[in-house]
């Protein structure tokens, strides 16, 4: 029979504390030391203390308010006492003459150190040999409450160890009992402020099972995955599409455009599931590594699809394949939400007929509405823009339900190394890390505002050299009519400043057409400057582009900024970028410009942001979970990271009854995100 729950068992569930584990791990902020006696002459301010004296004054005063106020001696010296708010018996517990012991916060006051509100007990009684925990609560849920909770837990709990003893003792761990303990009832004498920093052995301890939690889940996330049944889809030797491709390329592959062809190769041809993120620095050559996975999944008789976050994008994407892949007798559709109702039907069944082998758009690819016939293999592009939900949505179109399909993400962002360990250690990664030859490197200047004039010259003279310009325009974050307006305003003030140049504007509310159209024109060097809101942010490819100009550029974040900076140095020219910025600039938009005015390399300008920023925003991480870290903090514990990334292998490899043990303690009903 189900028992209702109690209004305390509704505050303990509000802090998530049910079965005796979840107690347990329920552990303190910080701790009142009640293990010791302080002489009243030797209480400093600020630091909390526990005294015994006699009450040698008491009485209740009236002005400014009603407050009871006692003075508390020892040898040593006087304490005030004062207390705004007091029940009768508070009063006559302070009475003169009374032996009371006292635990608060001394403060310097008008005649010398008092409390206000301290805890009043007995003197006298024992003093406890170990510290008195100060666990997080909920209204109307009282420390001592907690305390006795967490105590009747720790008396029946299960604190078995889950780590083979020799594991343990070459980490130089305590046991998980001896750190529970140590963490709920710290000795006397211990050293307080490692268990505040969380630096103590205990802490690391705890630190170390919940990351090796983690760990092992994403193991078996991993495992569970390469149960699943793909088509296997190899590369055809010789003469296959992918061949033929390769072969009709106006450029030869770099090294390491060929090294990770032939990883994810390698993947496609497996009979489960691929899952591989391609990360690559902005023009390192991403699209042509997706067309020739492409080429060998269509080989099989399998769609593709590539999906892209926005439209411009899919539109590159598009022009691209349609370029390399058409000519070699393959069938491309095209989908997006903008297209119209007749296109859209056509499209759709071209998609589920099957005739269409590969497949370009935007989100609109994941829709119920579209039926694949056979999809083997769906590539997103900049993978970070999109949730784990939508990537999931296209894995499960394979159009049979005993089949998944092969999955390639890609990304300009790289991930850091501590999340590629942790909340990405599922996927395995491709890295191109260089860029293709003749590129040379992009010269980052940040300029004041107030040499705009200057920048007008530049833009001339690149335009009578026969290059090309983009001109981004400021962030308006509160506002997207605003922002419109201010592209609008800019365009129009260029226009007049530079009669000479052809200058074209896009922005996110021009219809698709007008969209196309424009980068089309600038694509084929009918305009000389585009001006553009971050529309451009992300792939945006015409090689004979040179100067980039980005106004109110300490608005942008780093990723963003790099990823803008990345539309230039395409070609063999000399590219630059121009920073303009608005004086003054705080500290954190100084050191974005900074960084980026420093260095080019992708990986570090993301392990900056990361430090900036924190890794909440990274890669649609929220999403994924890393909220369900409580104790552990991936920047900050990285070298634990490291430790139990190596120990879960071991554990899986030798012990696993460890490992189901751990699991079982550590990973109860947090596996959903995993299952992404
Ligand atoms: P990203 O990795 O940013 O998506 P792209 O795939 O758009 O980069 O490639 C950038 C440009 O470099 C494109 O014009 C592409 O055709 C060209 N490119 C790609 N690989 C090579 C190569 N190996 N040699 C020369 N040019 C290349
Ligand atoms: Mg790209």
């Amino acid at each position: 029979m189900a028992k209702a729950e109690t209004p305390t068992q509704r505050k303990l569930a509000k802090l998530g504390l049910r079965s005796t584990q979840d107690f347990i791990l329920h552990l303190p902020l910080r701790y009142q030391d009640e293990t010791s006696l302080t002489p009243i002459g030797s209480l400093r301010p600020g630091r909390e203390a526990q005294a015994e004296g006699r009450v040698v004054q008491s009485e209740v005063q009236l002005r400014p308010r009603r407050q009871l106020v006692a003075t508390l001696a020892d040898d040593t010296g006087r304490l005030g006492l004062r207390f705004l708010n007091f029940y009768p018996s508070q009063h006559a517990q302070l009475a003169v003459g009374q032996q009371v012991r006292v635990l608060g916060e001394p403060r310097g006051g008008l005649f010398g150190l008092e409390m206000i509100h301290p805890r009043v007990t007995r003197a006298g009684t024992e003093l406890p040999d170990t510290l008195t925990p100060v666990y997080p609560t909920t209204q109307g849920l009282p420390q001592p409450t907690l305390r006795r909770l967490i105590g009747e837990a720790l008396a029946v709990a299960d604190l078995a160890e889950t780590l083979p003893e020799a594991m343990r003792a070459r980490l130089a761990l305590p046991t998980f009992a001896e750190a529970i303990r140590t963490l709920h009832q710290p000795p006397a004498g211990v050293a307080q402020g490692e268990l505040l920093e969380h630096h103590h052995p205990a802490w690391q301890r705890i630190k170390f099972d919940e990351l090796l939690a983690q760990q092992l889940s994403l193991a078996e996330a991993r495992a569970r995955r390469r149960a699943q049944r793909a088509l296997p889809l190899p590369a055809q030797p010789g003469e296959g599409l992918a061949a033929r491709l390769l072969a009709a390329l106006p450029f030869a592959l770099t090294p390491a455009q060929r090294r990770v062809v032939a990883e994810i190769g390698g993947d496609l041809g497996q009979h489960h599931p691929m899952q591989r993120l391609l990360q690559g620095d902005v023009g390192s050559g991403k699209t042509v590594v997706a067309a020739l996975a492409a080429a060998q999944a269509i080989d099989h008789g399998v769609q593709v699809a590539l999906m892209a976050p926005t439209e411009i994008l899919a539109e590159q994407h598009w022009h691209k394949l349609r370029g390399w892949l058409q000519p070699l007798g393959v069938e491309l559709s095209w989908l997006s939400g903008s297209l119209g109702v007749r296109a859209r039907r056509e499209a759709l069944a071209a998609i589920a007929e099957g005739r269409a082998q590969l497949v370009v758009g935007t989100q609109a690819l994941i829709q119920d509405t579209v039926q694949f016939h056979r999809l083997g293999l769906a590539i997103s592009d900049e993978q970070h823009r999109f949730g784990v939900g939508q990537r999931l949505a296209l894995r499960q179109k394979s159009g049979d339900p005993g089949l998944a399909v092969h999955q390639l993400m890609m990304s300009a962002t790289p991930i850091p190394r501590t999340l590629a360990m942790t909340v990405f250690a599922d996927l395995d990664v491709s890295t191109i890390d260089e860029l293709p030859p003749g590129r040379s490197p992009v010269i980052t200047k940040l300029a004041s505002d107030a040499r705009r004039d200057e920048i007008m010259a530049r833009i001339r003279q690149a335009v009578r050299d026969g290059r090309q310009a983009y001109w981004v325009c400021p962030l308006v974050e509160e506002s997207e009519a605003l922002q419109l307006q201010t592209a609008v305003d800019t365009y129009d003030v260029l226009r007049q400043a530079l009669p000479d140049v052809r200058v074209g504007l896009v922005h996110g509310k021009l219809p698709s057409a007008d969209k196309a159209a424009v980068m089309q024109a600038f694509q084929a060097g009918e305009l000389d400057l585009l001006v553009a809101t971050t529309v451009i942010e992300v792939g945006v490819d015409v090689p004979n582009a040179t100067l980039m100009v980005i106004e109110h550029a300490e608005r942008f974040g780093l990723a963003q900024l790099h990823q803008l900076r990345g539309r230039v140095g395409r070609g063999s020219h000399q590219s630059a970028c121009v920073l303009l910025y608005q004086s003054p600039l705080s500290m954190l938009a100084k050191e974005r410009l900074r960084c980026l005015h420093e260095t080019q390399d992708g990986f570090v300008i993301a392990q900056r942001d990361l430090e900036l920023r924190g890794p909440g925003e990274f890669l649609g991480v929220r999403q994924s979970g890393t909220e369900l870290l409580r104790f552990a903090d991936l920047e900050g514990d990285s070298a634990i990271v490291e430790r139990a990334r190596e120990c879960a292998t071991e554990l899986r490899e030798y012990h696993p009854d460890a490992v189901a043990a751990h699991l079982e303690r550590w990973a109860r009903g947090r596996e959903d995100f995993l299952r992404a």
